[in-house]
């Protein structure tokens, strides 16, 4: 039997580059980064490396990147930060259906507490109409904030065209990019936006940090208060070692983005190819068009049989994949962005989300479409509502 991980949109193995630059900050680097003697002055050096890195990532200035705990602290703290800062311009905030629950939740919270949200619909493939978010501004809204790819499907929205649109009214633009940095060219100064949350492991880094881009200029308060770390911007003693990793994993990403976006996209659309001549009854959920999805993703609905059964199976052959997203499986209720796109709920209940990465191999998705096919054919035969219409 093969291991084959197929979950890399829901996190990655750190690399061993990226592991070895970090084990000095646990030992002789390991000073507190704002004391002024040896080790503490290594580990700011750490740390600004690691940020020149991850500015570099995405054409930023180093004083624009502030380290948070991961993405989720990024994207609560724009979306808070930006209600609280701009509360006497107004309330109102535009951020799209199918967004990460980090955003969404926040925004769900903020509900609660006086600020409106407009939850952009999006089409059959998750895009966002450039219309739609044209007539949702309003004179009191003051963010909006629009995922770059999602999670689930890989959409890849028209960002630069939407946030034009948001600064053609002058209002601030956010943009999730976790699912997209190190897959997709960010180049921030080229997309025109105010803010962008990073996380690092999903680009081969270590789990528990995040990086939030602000440009230079806009100013929102503290999210975590206390002592004066990042720029006063986010308080608590640095997390050294996580930091460096993240910077290390960001410029393998940048040396290798092109090579790597290929591989992952030769490999995903094999495993379509294979899995689509020789399973019947199947969708392809998300963008039809593989230039407009995230490069290693696939989204896939078997009619007849639950996705997570699929799963379970899958993991007796050594394959780890996922139903729609690893931060809402566990818990009841269908994929919210697979309902957005207009899944229907029979569907959607099928749905596979396989994610490729780095270390996959040709041999992998030969061995993963053959489980794939033995694993829906057996569901099948034991489904009561195998080959009934409407399924
Ligand atoms: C994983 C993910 C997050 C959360 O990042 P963490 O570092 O795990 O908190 C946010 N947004 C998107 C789109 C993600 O895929």
């Amino acid at each position: 039997m093969r291991n084959v991980y197929l979950d890399y949109s829901a996190t990655t193995p750190v690399k061993e580059e990226v592991v070895q630059a970090m084990i000095p900050y646990f030992t002789e680097k390991f000073g507190n980064p704002s004391t002024l003697y040896g080790p503490g002055l290594e580990a700011k050096a750490g740390l600004d490396k690691a940020r020149k890195q991850v500015a570099d990532l995405i054409g930023a200035e180093d004083r624009e990147i502030f380290f948070t705990s991961c993405g989720t602290e990024a994207d609560n703290w724009v979306i808070e930060g930006v209600a609280d800062a701009l509360r006497s311009k107004g309330n109102h905030i535009i951020t799209t259906k199918i967004e990460h629950h980090a955003i969404l939740h926040t925004c769900q919270y903020l509900e609660k507490h006086g600020v409106e949200v407009t939850y952009l619909d999006v089409d059959n493939e998750g895009f966002v109409d450039p219309a739609d978010l044209e007539a949702a501004i309003k004179d009191n809204t003051i963010l909006v904030s629009i995922m770059m790819v999602n999670n689930e499907v890989g959409t890849i929205q028209p960002i630069k065209e939407l946030c034009a649109i948001a600064k053609k009214h002058g209002v601030l633009f956010h943009t999730d990019t976790v699912q997209a940095l190190g897959h997709i060219p960010i180049d921030v100064k080229d997309l025109g936006v105010d803010f962008i949350s990073m996380s690092a492991h999903k680009i081969y880094g270590p789990k528990g940090i995040g990086a939030l881009y602000k440009r230079a200029g806009i100013n929102i308060p503290s999210f975590v208060h206390g002592g004066a770390q990042e720029k006063k911007k986010r308080a608590g003693t640095e997390n050294t070692a996580g930091i460096v990793g993240f910077g290390k994993a960001a410029e393998l990403a940048m040396q290798n983005l092109p090579e790597h976006a290929a591989h992952s996209d030769k490999l995903r659309r094999m495993l379509w190819e294979k899995i689509e001549q020789t399973i019947p009854d199947i969708t392809l959920n998300g963008p039809k068009d593989f230039t407009k999805r995230h490069p290693g993703n696939l989204n896939i609905s078997f009619s007849y049989i639950e996705g997570e059964s699929i799963i379970l199976l899958l993991d007796a052959y050594g394959i780890c994949a996922n139903t729609g997203s690893a931060c809402s499986s566990g818990s009841l209720g269908s994929s919210h962005v697979l309902d957005a796109i207009g899944v229907p709920i029979t569907k959607a209940n099928g749905a596979v989300r396989f994610t490729v990465g780095d270390f996959t191999t040709e041999e992998d998705i030969e061995y993963v479409a053959e489980c794939v096919k033995a694993v829906v054919e057996r569901l099948r035969e034991l489904s009561p509502v195998n080959g009934a219409e409407g399924w």
